[in-house]
C-alpha cells in the first residue's frame, strides 16, 4: 500500500483498527465491538426523547442519537430545539444511562455541544465544511462524521483527516447513501464503502441505513446487509410515533420495529462469527 493523502486515517503505520471510547469507554466503537445507536431524528419533547430512549436502551442500544440542530433543505421547516433540546438529550441520559449522539451546524456551537454530548455528529451537508472540522479537531470529544451525498470515499477520508491532523484522534466515520439518479429511495446506501473503508483507514465504520433508504420498510434489509458487509455498528433512526415526528417520520422505526430489528441483529452477530 502506498503513501496516502491521509497519512493519519490510513492504514499505513496504523495497521490496527481503531477502537473509539465513547463517555470514558462505557461505549466501544470499532475493532469486534459493534455498537447501536438509535433515536429519532429530531428532540421534539421530553416526553418523546425519553420514552424513545426507555425503548431503545431495552432493546439493545448501546447510544441515544437526537438532532437539535437540524440541517432542513426549507428555512421554513423545524430547525431543532437548540440548547433546550441539549438538556433534554441530558435528561435522557440521565434516565436511560446512555450516552448521547447529536449533530453540530456551526463553528459556533462546538463548545456548547462538546458540553452536552458524548460523540458529535457532522452531518451530510457539512462533511466538507473545513472550518467546522478543524474546530472539532480541537475539543475532545469523538466525532461522527458522515459521509457527504456527493462525495467521494477519498474526499471523505481527506475530511477525517482535517479532524485528526487538528488534534482529534477520536473518528468514527457513518456511510449514510449517496445521490445517484435512482429515485425508488432517497439515497443508495454504498455498501461498497465498507470494504474499501476497512482496507484503507482504521477507522471504525458506521452505517446509517435510515437515511441511505429514506423508508423505514426498507432499514432492517440495509441494517443486516450493513452488518454482514463488516460494519462495526448502525444508526438507525427511531420514533414512539412516526407517524407524528417532525422531521423523516417515514423513514423512523416504531420501537417495536428496533426492538424486532435489534433481535435479528444479534442472530445474525452470532451466525457471522
Ligand atoms: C440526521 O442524522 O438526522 C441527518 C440529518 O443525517 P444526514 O446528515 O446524513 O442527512
Ligand atoms: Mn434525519
Amino acid at each position: 500500500m502506498g503513501v496516502r493523502p491521509y497519512p493519519l486515517a490510513s492504514r499505513v503505520g496504523h495497521a490496527q483498527p481503531s477502537t473509539i471510547a465513547i463517555r470514558n469507554g462505557s461505549v466501544q466503537v470499532g475493532n469486534g465491538a459493534f455498537c447501536l445507536i438509535a433515536g429519532p431524528c429530531a428532540v421534539e419533547s421530553r416526553e418523546q426523547i425519553v420514552e424513545c430512549a426507555r425503548a431503545v436502551k431495552a432493546a439493545g442500544a448501546n447510544a441515544l442519537r437526537g438532532g437539535v440542530y437540524k440541517p432542513r433543505t426549507s428555512p421554513y421547516d423545524f430547525q431543532g430545539l437548540g440548547e433546550e433540546g441539549l438538556r433534554l438529550l441530558a435528561t435522557a441520559r440521565e434516565v436511560t444511562g446512555l450516552p448521547i449522539v447529536t449533530e453540530v451546524l456551526d463553528p459556533r456551537d462546538v463548545a456548547l455541544v462538546g458540553e452536552y454530548a458524548d460523540c458529535i455528529q457532522v452531518g451530510s451537508r457539512n462533511t466538507q465544511n473545513y472550518p467546522l472540522l478543524k474546530e472539532l479537531g480541537l475539543i475532545r470529544r469523538p466525532v461522527l462524521l458522515k459521509r457527504g451525498m456527493a462525495m467521494t470515499i477519498h474526499e471523505w477520508l481527506l475530511s477525517a483527516e482535517y479532524i485528526l491532523s487538528a488534534g482529534n484522534t477520536d473518528v468514527i466515520l457513518c456511510e449514510r447513501g449517496i445521490r445517484t439518479f435512482e429515485s425508488a429511495t432517497r439515497h443508495t446506501l454504498d455498501l461498497n464503502a465498507i470494504p474499501v473503508l476497512k482496507a484503507e483507514t482504521h477507522l471504525p465504520v458506521l452505517v446509517d441505513p435510515s437515511h441511505g433508504t429514506g423508508c423505514a420498510a426498507y432499514v432492517p434489509a440495509m441494517a443486516k446487509a450493513a452488518m454482514a458487509a463488516g460494519a462495526d455498528g448502525l444508526l438507525i433512526e427511531v420514533h414512539p410515533d412516526p407517524a407524528t415526528a417532525v422531521s423523516d417520520g417515514e423513514q423512523s422505526l416504531t420501537c417495536g420495529q428496533f426492538a424486532a430489528l435489534s433481535t435479528q441483529l444479534r442472530t445474525l452477530r452470532t451466525a457471522l462469527r
